[in-house]
């Protein structure tokens, strides 16, 4: 069966690495970003480029969307050179961006006034689970949406769980995010602590990434604090992001997410000291002066 075309509109670090894995599985793929700039390198890689996500949308089957947030997403669907403006009826259009579940309802409703399937399917992973397809794909929507996804979503996850209708995905993403974030928030107070009370960092950043506070996140931002390396794979400043979404989505319910608003403010003081660019593992680096501006 040929190949369906594919439009993936953001190159940032994940789009980027999406791309690319589609290109190396020999999908016909056409790719836009704001600045076209990053999209250059993938014309070389053998994808089209497009000048609007109109454009890209025309020339698809298949459209998937990895920008920053909510403003950015409808920035890329809506209005005269959005992406839904292109897309053809019965195409199948992704979002794939960590979003707020009002706005993937109101896309998906935009989204079936034109006659496309439409998915929210965020995604656990980070830059070299997207280069590599390796993602995990948290899906909301239409079975049958999915069936036409899943040739794309097979080469770039390791895994598709459906869980349930439009805006499943997009709360199971931000629920993700927000006990991540709330683990790395507590790490960065840890060390604070650690280095006020005049204890050795390594050995207990090795205490607590072998004991029971020691899941994944915990390793991971104790491993880059050990290291030193803070390359960037995925923001501070998008780690935030995700937070205040999962508040406001507390709020919807009526739930006061409590750990949510603590983590949120030690990711702010972060950014309010210039780490929001630097990969999210840096508010580890943010808690000496967290402590001195405490206490
Ligand atoms: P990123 O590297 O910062 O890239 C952001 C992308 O959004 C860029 O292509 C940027 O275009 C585009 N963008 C921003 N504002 C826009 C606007 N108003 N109109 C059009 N395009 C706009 O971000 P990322 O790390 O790839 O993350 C993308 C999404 O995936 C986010 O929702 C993030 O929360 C989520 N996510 C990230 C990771 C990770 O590890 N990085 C993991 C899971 C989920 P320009 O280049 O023109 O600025």
């Amino acid at each position: 069966m040929a190949k369906q075309h594919v439009a993936i509109l953001g190159l940032g670090i994940m789009g980027s690495g999406m791309a690319s894995r589609l290109l190396a599985s020999d999908f016909p793929v056409t790719v836009y970003n704001r600045n076209p700039a990053k999209a250059a390198p993938f014309a070389k890689a053998g994808a089209s480029v497009a000048d609007s996500p109109r454009a890209a949308a025309q020339r698809s089957e298949v459209i998937l969307s990895m920008v920053a947030d909510d403003q950015a997403s409808r920035d890329i669907w809506l209005g005269e050179s959005g992406a839904l403006n292109g897309a053809a009826p019965g195409s199948t259009l992704i979002e794939s961006s960590t979003l707020t579940v009002p706005w993937i309802q109101e896309l998906a409703a935009a989204a079936a006034g034109k006659g496309c399937n439409f998915l929210d399917a965020p995604v656990t992973g980070t830059k070299p689970h997207a280069e590599s397809g390796e993602l995990l794909f948290l899906v909301g929507g239409s079975a049958s949406a999915l069936a036409n996804a899943q040739p794309v979503l097979a080469v770039l996850g390791r895994d598709v769980i459906h869980l349930g209708p439009n805006g499943s995905g997009a709360l199971m993403k931000l629920i993700n995010n927000f006990m991540a974030a709330v683990q790395a928030a507590s790490l960065a107070e840890a060390v604070a602590l650690i280095t006020a009370g005049g204890l050795d960092r390594e050995k207990a950043l090795s205490i607590l990434t072998d004991g029971v506070p020691g899941s994944p996140m915990l390793k991971r931002v104790a491993a880059r604090l050990s290291s030193g390396d803070f390359t960037l794979n995925f923001s501070l400043r998008l780690m935030a992001k995700d937070l205040t979404y999962a508040l406001s989505e507390g709020s919807r319910q009526q739930l006061d997410l409590q750990t949510a608003a603590a983590a949120l403010r030690v990711f702010k003081d972060a950014i309010d000291q210039g780490f929001g660019e630097e990969d999210l593992s840096a508010v580890a680096k943010s808690s000496r002066e967290l402590r001195t501006r405490r206490y």
